[in-house]
């Protein structure tokens, strides 16, 4: 028989798609089993290994947050800038309060230290993020699992951090069963630490807001007074600099944008050069260091007062404070654009620990 003959022919033609629908099938089945493999190859943990990755995760979160680290100030040793971590440090974010009052502002902190509870440290996370397969791989998890950390502030003004490793890379196989997160909501404190004055009094008290501190503008009768009236309110404060400060730090009043359009003028003067001349704040980040440079220039010390006149109606959108930053640290956070309000408070912020095996 010739093919034309086999085509024609009637069984021929049912044996043809019989062959068809073989080789079909054939190739579902290896592609089945193709898949399958796949699968075996990626590695599936046992239920007491997902367990102690679980233990690990919890057990490190719960030191990472509860833990200033050890030793004490790690954060300050010299080889982390270049990238030297000695295998004695083990990092801890937790914050050694200390209890500053408000006008009050200290480089070191002499007085009662304790451990805030639920409250990270921006600094020693920057650290962390700055060496992490070292302090975290290495010295916390002895190179045992993989891992990553992040943080999420709730307030969407400030960016998130992340660090370790990539988890949500594709090309990765490293099955999500093998993965352990650990989610906690803790307070950061961000650069609150470099603010010397918070010019809170409007929000703490209300409308039982009464001006508390001297204002020698009130006793000078050359000078305007600064009682309040019925349309605006007077917020007046003094602060001290030394020259060696100002050597060190530099002075901003920074603001929150909504400052802007609320019509709130400020005085910055010193006692012994006073002043009438009220500006409007239309801006948010201002240098004060010119301004306090020009008294210290003969004096070891110099104390300055600040004043605001805010439009009553205004007051809850009035958010400034006077921030030292140290001078090495300036164009970090110019650069990073964390030169602004909200990185000057404590913020919400989901801490998260995820823990892996490849
Ligand atoms: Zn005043």
């Amino acid at each position: 028989m010739k093919i034309k003959d086999i085509i024609k022919d009637q069984y021929g033609i049912l044996y043809s798609s019989e062959l068809l629908l073989s080789i079909i099938l054939l190739i579902f089945i290896i592609g089945v089993i193709a898949n399958l493999s796949d699968g075996l190859n990626e590695r599936m943990i046992s239920e007491e290994e997902f367990s102690s990755l679980e233990t690990i995760a919890i057990e490190s979160s719960d030191y990472l947050l509860n833990n200033p680290g050890n030793p004490e100030n790690w954060e300050d040793d010299e080889g982390l800038k270049n990238g030297i971590v000695s295998k004695n440090i083990i990092p801890g974010l937790a914050i050694k309060n200390k209890n500053v009052e408000n006008g009050e502002f200290f480089d070191e902190s002499a007085s009662d230290e304790m451990i805030m509870s639920n409250a990270i440290s921006y600094n020693k996370l920057i650290k962390i993020k700055n060496n992490y397969d070292s302090l975290v791989d290495s010295n916390l998890l002895n190179d045992s699992v993989i891992s990553s950390m992040a943080i999420y502030p709730l307030n969407s003004e400030i960016k998130p951090i992340e660090m370790g490793y990539d988890f949500e890379d594709k090309n990765d196989n490293v099955n999500d069963n093998n993965i352990v997160t650990v989610n906690r909501t803790v307070k950061c404190d961000f650069y609150s630490n470099f603010v010397v004055y918070n010019f809170n009094d409007f929000e703490l008290f209300g409308d039982d807001y009464n001006k508390d501190m001297f204002c020698n503008h009130d006793t000078n009768p050359y000078l305007t007074n600064h009682s309040n009236d019925g349309r605006s309110l007077w917020l007046c404060k003094n602060f001290r600099v030394y020259k060696e400060s100002l050597d060190e730090y530099n002075y901003y009043l920074i603001s929150d944008e909504s400052v802007k359009d609320t019509g709130t003028y400020w005085i910055l003067e010193s006692l012994n050069r006073t002043s009438e001349n009220k500006e409007i704040i239309n801006q948010e980040v201002i240098d004060l260091n010119p301004f306090l440079m020009e008294d210290l220039g003969n004096s070891s010390d110099e104390i300055y007062s600040i004043h605001f006149n805010v439009p009553k109606n205004r007051v809850g959108d009035f958010k400034t404070v006077l921030v030292a930053i140290p001078k090495n640290m300036t164009d970090v956070l110019i650069s990073n654009d964390e030169l602004n309000y909200d990185y000057f408070k404590v913020q919400d912020v989901n801490f998260i620990l995820k823990i892996g095996y490849k």
